[in-house]
């Protein structure tokens, strides 16, 4: 590709295809530094959890003329890197389910290689109801499971108290396992990803703004960066929550708003260890682990706080988030019925960042019938580092299959640019698909 483009840049200016190539290179590169990458069959926007996983099923796909370009120096230094790793199979939709599994087939074959391994701890997780309509919720959440073929098993408080000593689960209503659920280290996943697209072939390219997007007749031709313009047949947006400015720039407007989230690890604390499985406790808001040997407690706090995507514009960081303690210690708060020890424990550090939640809590995924090649991978409702595997897997199916399934369509960005919508209305959606994240039925 890069000779190609070589090529071309000679041919335009006279030279012959010849051995000039190394001067001509070091001259292009400083005049028109698109030739450093070249041009690519798709360009893939953003280098967090979900564009990294996004190059990754495209190669196994076989599509390996990809280029992914990331604004920031590294890859995975924005939402990613501040993600706690959770991977929860267990969901209200059959659909759902079989995403999140692919996943964690994808995770436990990564970790089973012998490099470049995503940090996969196959821990299992727990998941505590404290009320009646909860119990009733974890019957039908069985139910879904059981018929995607996920192993999930109710099982007594005593059980649960062998996995997790420290805490009395003698409120629990009813204890859901999972065993194949568990947690990795986000940052690990994404180079895991971005290792195995290398070495297929694709190009990461980071330190690479993209600034316009370029359109002719209704279709995609190549994105304008801050290193110059790069052709392209079809464009993958993958961008968290710059996704919102990046479908702006191809004239699609999608109701995609960032919502505070974080969550605290402590210092270490008596009986934690990393291979505690996971517990949720959703009439509590709460999610937690063990990392290394202190507790990482996080959850959805009833009254979020959301930005309008053109609060901050496209090339900039997302605004910077104050650690909020009155948040942490309501997550305390809530924890302390199961675990008292929690009100004592130290905060080392606190995670935070802006995951995208849309209207409708569903993933934005695939092609725009309104411009050809551009391809949505995003609106991941705080589900971007587990569903990361599966994401990438229905875009290369919205892609490539000429009959992508009944949920893949359902996942179309056009399901937003077919209608009319409120920008007040839809971000006030959003916010409570956050606040409800462990409602009942959610
Ligand atoms: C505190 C916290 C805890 C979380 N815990 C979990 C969890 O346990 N499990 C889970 O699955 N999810 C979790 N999430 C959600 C998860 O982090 C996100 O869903 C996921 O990281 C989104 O990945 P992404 O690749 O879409 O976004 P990002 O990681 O933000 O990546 C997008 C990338 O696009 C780049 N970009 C943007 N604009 C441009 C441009 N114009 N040109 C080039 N590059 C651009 C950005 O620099 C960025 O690196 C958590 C989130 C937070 C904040």
């Amino acid at each position: 590709m890069l000779r190609t483009a070589l090529g071309r840049a000679q041919k335009r200016q006279g030279l012959p295809h010849s051995k000039t190539l190394t001067p001509v290179l070091l001259k292009l590169e400083t005049e028109n530094l698109n030739l450093t990458f070249g041009d690519a069959e798709i360009v893939v926007i953003g280098g967090g959890g979900v564009g990294c996983g996004v190059v990754h099923s495209l190669c196994q796909a076989g599509k390996t003329d990809v280029l992914l370009l990331e604004k920031n120096e590294a890859l995975a230094s924005e939402t990613t890197s501040q993600a706690a790793g959770l991977v929860g199979q267990v969901r209200t939709s059959v659909d759902r389910v079989k995403l999140a599994m692919w996943s964690v087939k994808t995770f436990s074959a990564m970790e089973a290689e012998p490099e470049a391994k995503p940090g996969w701890r196959q821990v299992g997780s727990l998941r505590v109801a404290l009320t009646d309509e909860r119990v009733v919720e974890f019957e039908q959440m069985k139910s879904t499971a059981d018929e995607a073929g996920l192993e999930t098993a109710f099982i007594s408080a005593d059980e649960a108290r062998d996995k997790w000593p420290m805490f009395d689960f003698s409120p629990a209503k009813s204890v859901l396992w999972c065993p194949s659920d568990g947690y990795l280290q986000p940052n690990d996943l994404a180079m895991a990803y971005a290792h195995r697209a290398r070495q297929a072939g694709a190009r990461l390219a980071t330190g690479v703004t993209v600034e316009g997007i370029r359109t002719e007749n209704g279709r995609v031709t190549g994105v304008d960066t801050n290193r110059g313009a790069i052709a392209c047949d079809t464009v993958i947006n993958a961008a968290g929550a710059h996704a919102w400015h990046i479908a702006q720039m191809a004239g699609l407007s999608l109701p995609i708003f960032p919502v505070r989230h974080e969550y605290f690890v402590s210092v270490d604390a008596d009986g934690m260890h990393p291979d505690l499985p996971v517990m949720r406790v959703p009439d509590a808001s709460l999610y937690l682990r063990a990392e290394i040997n202190g507790l990482l407690l996080g959850g959805w706090e009833p009254e979020s706080l959301s930005l309008k995507p053109d609060e901050f514009k496209n090339g900039e960081t997302p605004p910077r988030i104050d650690e909020d303690w009155d948040v942490m210690g309501w997550f305390i708060e809530q924890i302390t019925l199961l675990y008292g020890k929690a009100a004592d424990l130290g905060v080392r550090s606190i995670f935070k960042g802006w995951p995208t939640f849309v209207p409708d809590g569903k993933f934005i995924i695939g092609e725009s019938q309104q411009l050809g090649g551009l391809v949505m991978a995003g609106g991941c409702n705080a589900h971007g580092v587990s569903g990361s595997a599966g994401i990438g897997r229905h875009v290369v199916e919205s892609m490539l299959e000429p009959e992508p399934s009944d949920y893949v369509r359902s996942l179309s960005p056009d399901r937003f640019l077919d209608t009319e919508w409120d920008s007040a209305a839809a971000q006030t959606s959003a916010k409570r698909v956050y606040e409800t994240y462990y409602g009942l039925g959610s």
